[in-house]
């Protein structure tokens, strides 16, 4: 491995290079924003060994056969870049995550000229973002969320809390545009939110001025109306501040009737039921919530359709590698592609892991690199796996039952009566006549048992019946002794 390139600093690109930092030791690069964040997390965690080097849009890295040109490209964190990498076989564009802001919060639009003259050069391939291929015409620009802000700071009687993305810096001058133009004051809260925020202000990619900004406890002590706080967890996970209020969790302070919270994201796919969780929670505890079905407190940070297309057709690729999205966004990309001209042999939809070759401006499919999701557990990476999640689902799902027996050595018989614990299965009410007829099956499975496989024998019969009687699976354990 020679390098790892990091196109911007949102969590999705960042987060998981701690985790793998060890086992792949290639240097680093970054633009000055995506450096610093990432370096955050690498103190956090002690990593401070790394190899990083800053890079800027518009310059040139080398890195073994390649040479790779980094261009500015829009997106919802500031210094985004999208990269041309020149390689033996030819130019290949590699999008980065995008979107054609025409007026971005950060007044840096996507390096259009830039874009031009790849498609000039001639593109062996194009890899672009996939993420909104299902979405028609064009993503709003950054700045329609000032007006819903407007409104939103208009009419909340009393604090603000408006939750977003750590990494989502542009959001964080919106919100402070806003505070200064309603009177209020802004407080940070969570420590990923108050370290992002400080490095974005120190790097210059955020200008909020000092007076603006107040410690939370200083906050807390202001009149309500004069306050917006910026916090984390917008996904419903129940750790972050959002989730802890919800659920009335949160030590520092509480939600209060007359708050107004903001939910300035978009669920990701698979969190949307946590998000309404807590959405709901937030309401029973008093807080008027606004989110982005309601009122455009949120806008998408890639590119619909349009944009893809304005991208195939000014990059002008011969091949066409949609990545960065699910298999649906990636096939959904690879019709636009189509339309766009681009020869059907040469588009490849291929998931993650999968190797393409280029030899004599052919494209061809490789092997597959053995992979796939890695569950990073506590302190643990990649010790738990989809075998230990299964069981896992299982004991949530229909929780498990323990079976202690004793049985004598001589004669093979029961000692005494079984005892049964359960948790998270049935009821206590339930248990007596169930938990009764589960003991008498041991002692008939005891009383036929023949050779040594009875533990396994009993985890069968028990498991059906408990099926038979409940349509449920818990995990049954046996513990046997022998005296
Ligand atoms: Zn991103
Ligand atoms: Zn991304």
């Amino acid at each position: 491995m020679r390098a790892i390139v990091v196109t911007h600093g949102h969590e999705d690109h960042t987060g998981a290079i701690h985790h793998v930092l060890d086992e792949i030791g290639a240097p680093i690069y970054a633009t000055p924003l995506t450096r610093a964040l990432l370096e955050a997390k690498l103190n956090r965690n002690a990593q401070t060994k790394a190899g990083l080097t800053t890079i800027q849009a518009g310059e040139t890295l080398d890195v073994g056969p390649f040479g790779i040109e980094f261009f500015h490209v829009c997106h919802s964190i500031p210094d985004g870049v999208g990269l041309a990498i020149n390689t033996p076989q030819g130019l290949l564009v590699h999008s980065g995550d995008f979107k054609f802001d025409r007026t971005p919060v950060d007044g840096w639009p996507t390096d259009f000229d830039k874009l031009a003259e790849l498609g000039q050069r001639g593109v062996l391939a194009l890899l672009s973002d996939s993420t909104n291929a299902d979405k028609r015409g064009w993503t709003p620009s950054e700045r329609v969320i000032d007006a819903a802000f407007d409104d939103v700071f208009r009419r909340a009687p009393g604090r603000i809390l408006i939750g977003t993305f750590a990494s989502l810096i542009s959001r964080m001058s919106q919100v402070a545009a806003a505070a200064e133009r309603y009177g209020r004051s802004m407080a940070f809260v969570g420590t990923s939110m108050i370290e992002n925020a400080r490095i974005a202000r120190r790097l210059g990619y955020i200008n909020i001025p000092e007076e603006l900004i107040v410690p939370i406890d200083q906050a807390l002590g202001m009149k309500p109306s004069k306050v917006v706080l910026m916090c984390t967890g917008t996904q419903g996970e129940p750790s972050s501040i959002l989730g802890r209020l919800s659920s009335g969790t949160n030590r520092q302070f509480g939600v209060e009737s007359g708050d107004t919270v903001v939910l300035s994201s978009h669920p990701i796919p698979g969190n949307e039921e946590m998000v309404h969780r807590t959405i709901n929670r937030l309401l029973q505890r008093g807080a008027d919530v606004i989110y982005d079905a309601i009122a455009p407190v949120h806008v998408s940070g890639h590119a619909s359709q349009e944009e893809q297309r304005q991208l195939l057709q000014t990059v002008k690729p011969k091949h066409f590698i949609p990545i960065h999205g699910e298999l649906r966004h990636l096939k959904q990309h690879a019709l636009l592609a189509l339309e766009s001209g681009i020869e059907p042999e040469n588009i490849a939809v291929v998931e993650n892991g999968t190797v393409i070759e280029f030899r004599q401006g052919r494209m061809s499919i490789g092997e597959r690199i053995p992979g796939g999701y890695v569950f990073v557990d506590g302190s643990g990476v990649g010790d738990i796996g989809p075998s230990i999640m299964k069981e896992r689902e299982a004991l949530a799902r229909d929780g498990f039952v323990m079976v202690h027996l004793q049985i004598d050595q001589k004669t093979g018989r029961l000692r005494s009566t079984p005892e049964i614990e359960t948790r998270g299965f049935v009821t206590l009410r339930d248990a007596d006549s169930l938990l009764a007829q589960a003991r008498t099956r041991v002692g008939e499975v005891v009383a036929a048992a023949k050779g040594d496989d009875l533990k396994s024998r009993l985890e069968r019969e028990l498991g059906k019946l408990f099926y038979a009687e409940t349509r449920r699976n818990p995990t049954v354990l046996i513990v046997l002794s022998e005296r």
